[in-house]
């Protein structure tokens, strides 16, 4: 499997880290070594000082698909989850800085927790709330009517470049409110008001 993220996708967002809006999505993947699941800790790794948490609403891939048509993406998900885009900010700076790719800074072991999938029949995905805590305090509240590319541009774009796998994931990007966690801190991270993924970081 694979997952495929995509940055720069909340206005918001993108004004905090003094980003330009895209014209179109902003593509980058993690391998299936950055998975975390079932609530498993995050243990913070020794190549950066300054990992951030970034919530975001996840799709999973329920057949195979490219060059899908917009028209017809929603068919290829029906479940969606919560995930962590865990972000080394330092490394990913100096690449910024020197226009290299992200990878070490997105893509390392771990920084990707995800939560259990859930039907998407009960939820109206145009306008669905989502958020994280940190140590019990709010500190990231999306809605997805905010993103720059919805749900089924994002799968009708990424498929003209990668094929789609049944059981890939894609991270539909974060809204503002991206902060540092620390060692010892409780991540929670919830659809709508239902917690769905916590993570320990150790
Ligand atoms: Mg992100």
């Amino acid at each position: 499997m694979k997952i495929i993220a995509i940055g720069r996708n909340y206005a918001a967002h993108i004004a905090e880290l003094n980003n330009e809006k895209p014209a179109q999505p902003v593509v980058f993947m993690k391998p299936d070594t950055a998975l975390l699941r079932k609530n498993a800790p995050f243990y913070y790794p020794e190549f950066s000082k300054d990992i951030h948490f970034e919530v975001e609403i996840l799709l999973k891939i329920n057949r195979e698909g490219k060059y899908i048509d917009q028209k017809f993406a929603h068919k290829y998900y029906d479940e969606i989850g919560i995930g962590i885009d865990f972000t080394a900010r330092d490394l990913q700076s100096q690449c910024k800085e020197k226009g290299l790719p992200w990878e070490i800074a997105k893509g390392f072991n771990g920084s990707a927790p995800v939560s259990e999938f859930i039907s998407k029949e009960n939820f109206n995905l145009a306008d669905l709330n989502f958020s994280l805590r940190q140590n019990g305090e709010l500190k990231q509240n999306g809605n997805t009517s905010l993103m720059l590319f919805p749900f089924d541009e994002i799968v009708a774009y990424v498929s003209q470049y990668f094929t789609l796998k049944k059981g890939d994931i894609i991270f539909t990007g974060t809204p503002s409110g991206v902060g540092p966690i620390a060692i010892g801190d409780k991540l929670e991270a919830y659809i709508e008001e239902e917690k769905l993924l916590e993570v320990e970081i150790k």
